[in-house]
């Protein structure tokens, strides 16, 4: 956006990079249905913009998607525009579609190490030229928070985020819950970030401190051989062998029972503790949307620590997934997935001592 004499001064430059998603579509007359639509047009249209404190400029994807498309591929695509714009920008915006918009924070939150700008992820449920949109708030909001600062110059908020509905989450910590509700996103085992009503309150005490003293790394290497299997009375042992069996596969992220149980079957043991002797790493995250897991609790938990099996603690299944990747991306050595795997690298996960 150009700034005029009339304009507020823009404190702060924020670089809104648009991937696609229902925030930016609009009705096909002729179909009925939803494509997404040019961005800088829909920019121009939002007199709004104009009167928030920050200059804006757009980086839209050649070819705008539904988030149902997103990749790892295009994942690294975001981290180049962030790095390319790093030292030009002050924070970054990106509209994204809701529906894997959890899997792209928390994968961004491992591939931009020691982030020192904030990076907020929004969108929105119904298109924002529609009368009752909640874009036009989400997206407004969103860059007033990523050109935030503290009395010292520094970020108020130097991490992923998701910024959704009034709430601030920490990305790799956010899930979405509703395909319908404008409140489309929790994040269940860390508090909000910031709230948003007639003043966003920032909670300073929960946001993480990068070393401002080091640049920030990003990284580009993922590998996506890894599965997600969800436990369910009178699962086979036939499907878990040939789920365990599939070439290249080199990690499991398996959705357990309560605080991590399994049924306690000798063949489910074993098979696990076959695939773990073979260098595939499991990990284990509770089918609840809340709380952690804690294999030593009960028997049917304790089953999977002896088969190998590791806790995946409180993370969601989304930033289990995309950590997995980044570190099968850099090494290949199992161990020191495992021992990472248990380390919170950027606030994904809480270890009680
Ligand atoms: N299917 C859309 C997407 O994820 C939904 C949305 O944007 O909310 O791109």
């Amino acid at each position: 956006m150009k700034q005029t004499n009339n304009e507020p001064r823009r404190t702060a430059r924020i670089l809104l990079i648009y991937t696609g998603g229902t925030i930016g579509m609009g009705l096909n007359p002729r179909t009925g249905a939803l494509e997404p639509l040019d961005f800088n047009e829909l920019v121009a249209r939002l007199p709004e913009l104009h009167d928030i404190p920050a200059g804006v400029d757009v980086h839209q994807f050649p070819q705008p998607i539904d988030s149902s498309d997103m990749n790892p591929q295009l994942w690294g695509r975001i981290v180049e525009i962030i790095a390319d714009g790093y030292d030009h920008y002050d924070g970054f915006v990106i509209l994204h579609g809701t529906d894997t918009m959890a899997f792209t924070a928390s994968a961004l939150s491992f591939m931009l190490e020691n982030l020192t700008k904030p990076v907020i992820l929004t969108g929105s449920q119904l298109p924002i030229h529609q009368l009752r949109t909640d874009g036009r708030e989400n997206l407004i909001t969103s860059i007033e928070i990523a050109a935030a600062r503290k009395p010292d110059g520094t970020p108020r908020v130097p991490e992923v985020c998701i910024y959704f509905s009034g709430k601030l989450l920490r990305g790799n910590r956010s899930t979405k819950i509703n395909s319908e509700g404008f409140n489309a996103f929790d994040s269940f085992n860390f508090p909000p970030l910031a709230d948003a009503g007639v003043k966003i309150v920032y909670h300073d005490e929960l946001i993480l401190h990068p070393d401002y003293s080091r640049p920030m790394t990003p990284h580009f290497a993922l590998d996506a051989n890894v599965v997600v299997f969800t436990l369910f009375p009178g699962i086979q042992e036939a499907t878990v062998r040939y789920l365990l069996a599939t070439p290249g596969l080199r990690s499991i992220v398996m959705r357990t029972y309560g605080s991590g149980n399994a049924p306690q079957s000798p063949w489910l043991e074993q098979v696990l503790n076959e695939a773990n002797s073979h260098g595939i790493v499991i990990i284990n995250i509770t089918q609840c949307a809340a709380g952690p897991v804690e294999m030593a609790r009960y028997s049917g938990g304790f089953l999977l620590k002896n088969a190998g099996v590791l806790s995946g603690y409180d993370s969601t299944v989304e930033c289990a997934i995309a950590k997995l990747m980044h570190l099968q991306g850099h090494t290949s050595d199992p161990e020191a997935i495992r021992r990472l795997m248990a380390r919170p690298l950027c606030g994904e996960i809480t270890i009680e001592p």
